[in-house]
């Protein structure tokens, strides 16, 4: 999350789901401090710690709602990456200036305002990343990514962030060319052929 630019200080929390459990980033912690003894075990749906002696996350509920409302979401990545936060700042979307977020995303949209930590800002983002999206801003805040793996939700997450400082800077040079909808779909499909033959 630092060598990446998408963490400083405290900013940012991660998840991942473990069963009935999920299993949180303490709150307060630098990322650089934080060692695997730090990870609080809750249970997703009551609520209640199982394992850890630090204090969860403040976006505890944000991560308990995502995973009551997607089956398919695994893992969480939270960050207040620059770029991100500012689109987020202005409460714009992030549009596909690049294939990269392709097989995830067509555009990043933005939640409503809420109160770091809050319900409020659960409901908000769960309402934003509706049935399918991978990825979205938090207006005045951050950014979300969500998957099947923390794998993917890591590289979701820096992937969203790099686009949003190449559409930032493409707007700072010109008339950024956005991609269509249905060149994003095009790129989906030659992504599953993507990289190296798994051999057998
Ligand atoms: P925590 O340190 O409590 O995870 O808070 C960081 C954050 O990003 C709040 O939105
Ligand atoms: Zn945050």
């Amino acid at each position: 999350m630092i060598t990446d630019h998408l963490a400083f200080g405290t900013s940012g929390n991660l998840s991942v789901r473990e069963g009935d459990l999920l299993w949180i980033t303490p709150s307060g912690v630098p990322f650089d401090e934080v060692t695997v003894q730090d990870l609080v075990g809750i249970h997703v749906d009551t609520g209640q710690q199982i394992a850890g002696s630090t204090r969860p996350s403040s976006e505890l509920p944000l991560h308990r709602a995502v995973y009551q409302a997607r089956a398919d979401v695994q893992a969480i990545v939270h960050t207040h990456s620059e770029y991100a936060a500012v689109f987020a700042a202005c409460k714009e979307p992030v549009l596909p200036v690049h294939y990269q977020l392709a097989p995830w995303e067509y555009e990043i949209v933005c939640a409503d305002y809420a109160t770091y930590g809050t319900y409020e800002l659960a409901q908000n983002a769960v309402a934003a990343l509706g049935a399918d999206h991978h990825v979205i801003l938090l207006q005045n805040h951050g950014l979300l990514a969500v998957a099947g793996t923390l794998a993917d939700a890591y590289h979701i997450a820096r992937d969203g962030e790099w686009l949003a400082k190449l559409y930032y800077r493409a707007r700072q040079l010109g008339h950024p060319q956005v991609l269509s909808r249905e060149e994003i779909a095009a790129v989906r499909e030659q992504f599953l052929h993507y990289g190296q033959t798994p051999s057998v």
